[in-house]
Parts: C-alpha cells; sequence; structure tokens
C-alpha cells in the first residue's frame, strides 16, 4: 500500500466551560486543532488529529504542526502507511525532533492499518481489556472553593479521578488541595497537578504541607532535577508528566526512581507507535500511566481511548476523554464518556468518520 496523498483541515474547539486554566497564569478558551487525512492507493483513508495546548504548555503550537505537516508531508508521499517501523524511521530522518508534528500523521496510518486488517486499533495494540476504563476530569485552576465546587458536579457526573490545577500561589495551592481533598470519598483519587508551576522551594513547601492528605503530586517543577529533589522529599505518590518526553527520560526517571506514575500524551512523543512502545515499556517495569494527549476533540480522543483500553487495567492510573470538554464535535463514532468511563470502538481502525461540513476545506493538501 502507499500513501497518495496527505490533507490537512483546522477546526476550532470551544470548551464548554469557557477557559481552562493552569500553571503559570495559562489560559486557553479555543484550541486549536489540525485534523490529517492519509490517503492510499487501495481507497483507505487513515484520519489523525494533533491539538498542542496553546503555544506555552509543551514546546509545541498550532501553527506550528501544521507548518511542520506541511514541510513532512510531500517526502512521506508512496510511503507503506502499513509499514509504521519504517514511516517512523522516514519521518524522524527528513526531520529532527518536532515530535507533536509527526504525531497525526503517525496516528492516521494506525487508522489505515486497522481498516485494511479489519481490526480496531485496540485490538492491534494488544486487544481491549475488560468493558471500559476510568477516567480523570481536570480541574481548571480557580479559587479553591471554586475547585472544590467543581469536583463535587463532575463527581455527580461520574468522575472518581480529579486533576486539581495548581503552580501557582503556594499558600492558596495548599488550600487548593485541602478543599479538594474534603469533598472526596472513599476509592476517589485526587493529583495535584503544577505543570512546572513551582519554584523547587515553593514545591518543597507544599508538599510538606499535605503530606497528611492522599494526594498524588504531579511535576511540581521545570526540570527534572528539581522534580527529583521534591521527589526525594516528599512521601506523596509522584508523577512525572512534561519531562518525560520519549523512552530516554522513562529510562532514566526509572533508573533514579523519579517517579511512580507518568503521563503519557500521544503527540509529545511523536504518535501512536512510539506512545505505544513506551506504554509497553511501562507495564514490563511496573510504572503506571495516565494515557492521554496534550489536547483534541472526537479523533485524538478516539486515539486515546484505544492506547488506553489495550493497557493492562493495574497500569492504568486514568485517562481522559478531550472530546467531551468541547462544545464541537469532528467525527462519529468516537467513544463517549458514560459513568467518568470510556470505551474504544471495536470498529475497524480508529472508528472514526470525521464530519466533512465541519472540517470545511482543506487548508493544506499535498501533493
Ligand atoms: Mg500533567
Amino acid at each position: 500500500m502507499k500513501i497518495t496523498a496527505i490533507r490537512v483541515y483546522q477546526v476550532d474547539l470551544p470548551l464548554h466551560e469557557g477557559s481552562y486554566k493552569w500553571s503559570g497564569g495559562n489560559a486557553v478558551s479555543v484550541f486549536d486543532s489540525t485534523v490529517v487525512a492519509v490517503e492510499t492507493d487501495d481507497g483507505i483513508t487513515g484520519w489523525g488529529e494533533i491539538c498542542p495546548l496553546g503555544p506555552a504548555y509543551l514546546p509545541a503550537y498550532a501553527r506550528g504542526a501544521r507548518a511542520g505537516i506541511a514541510e513532512l508531508a510531500p517526502q512521506l508521499l508512496g510511503a507503506d502507511p502499513l509499514a509504521l517501523g519504517e514511516l517512523n524511521e522516514l519521518m524522524d530522518n527528513a526531520m529532527r525532533g518536532h515530535p507533536y508534528v509527526k504525531s497525526a500523521i503517525d496516528m492516521a496510518c494506525w487508522d489505515v492499518l486497522g481498516q485494511a486488517s479489519g481490526l480496531s486499533v485496540a485490538t492491534l495494540m494488544g486487544g481491549h481489556v475488560g468493558e471500559d476504563f476510568a477516567l480523570y476530569r481536570a480541574i481548571s485552576q480557580e479559587a479553591p472553593a471554586q475547585m472544590a465546587e467543581r469536583i463535587a458536579h463532575y463527581r455527580s457526573e461520574g468522575y472518581r479521578k480529579f486533576q486539581l490545577k495548581v503552580g501557582g500561589d503556594p499558600d492558596t495551592d495548599i488550600d487548593r488541595i485541602r478543599a479538594a481533598a474534603a469533598v472526596l470519598e472513599r476509592g476517589d483519587v485526587l493529583i495535584a497537578d503544577a505543570n512546572t508551576g513551582w519554584t523547587q522551594h515553593a514545591a518543597m513547601r507544599v508538599v510538606d504541607a499535605v503530606r497528611d492528605v492522599d494526594v498524588y503530586i504531579e511535576q511540581p517543577c521545570l526540570t527534572y532535577e528539581q522534580c527529583l529533589a521534591v521527589r526525594r522529599h516528599t512521601n506523596r505518590p509522584f508523577v512525572l508528566d512534561e519531562v518525560v518526553d520519549g523512552i530516554d527520560m522513562l529510562v532514566r526517571g526509572v533508573a533514579d526512581q523519579a517517579m511512580d506514575v507518568i503521563n503519557l500524551k500521544i503527540s509529545k512523543v511523536g504518535g501512536l507507535t512510539k506512545a505505544r512502545q513506551i506504554r509497553d515499556l511501562c507495564v514490563s517495569l511496573g510504572i503506571a500511566m495516565t494515557i492521554e494527549d496534550t489536547w483534541g476533540g472526537d479523533i485524538t480522543t478516539a486515539a486515546i481511548a484505544h492506547l488506553a483500553h489495550s493497557t493492562p487495567e493495574r497500569f492504568l492510573f486514568s485517562s481522559t476523554d478531550f472530546n467531551s470538554y468541547v462544545s464541537v464535535a469532528v467525527a462519529d463514532g468516537a467513544p463517549q464518556r458514560k459513568h467518568g468511563r470510556l470505551a474504544a470502538s471495536r470498529e475497524p481502525g480508529l472508528g472514526v468518520q470525521p464530519m466533512m461540513h465541519v472540517l470545511g476545506k482543506p487548508l493544506g493538501v499535498f501533493p
């Protein structure tokens, strides 16, 4: 099989809550998402999506994704979309770094592989584990009482895992964590995600102040070394996210016992092929994962669901249903949350049928 064309679409995804706020005063109200179609000489079209969390979260931004795809796409024409190892080699040789640029193309080729084989991507990645899997809900950074109210609201919708956006003023963050913990029930999971926002000394203060709270600490500081210092100081379970951007950092973190859980985002590591490699290594090494992406709509959510649903349950710490955060649907067939849980489609490929009237005209067509 050969790739005959690559089409690139842009879609705006507004948030139901109006805006999403995290550390450092960062906020996004409308996500700029890029949808990619990979066409083949077999008549199969595969779909992928890349949606950075604005330009200030990771070294990635929406127009950068599209510029990168425009650079890469002409070099992929004629390549075999079923040979995902080779395809990734080709992309890495043609463009150094920029993993997020490659993610939607790799995702679309997994969709092609699934359609061509008649199997769901989850089946190809190890098989659907159980009926469904648990999601977390991100709680946008607000005043402590407001965040506790949001938890109670989303708890009533079925979520049992809550990721508090902290990484602001450390005293207010201590209040946020305590207010959130106060509304939880036995079995609920609370994560305080600073998204790199605390200085090392502020992080030391916060983790000391919540030593008696049943809370996970996620990515307190900007660098790996700062996070490691905090990790060695705290008795709370520890999650690394932003600094784990590939298999090298996973291996280093495991060697240092730097974390109990990683946050595995598909586009942060360059696509489903690399995310699956990291997922499988984590399972072998006993590291649990939150499996998700930086953001996205129906296609990203479908890809997340296939990787998460094929992960052994005790190593799947949580996952995300981004398509329920945004008010625009871009595809039929995408998984829909039920009682705080999600299931990957059993249809071939990703199981999504893009809504062409929503995607509109492509911004780029190669060739
Ligand atoms: Mg995180």
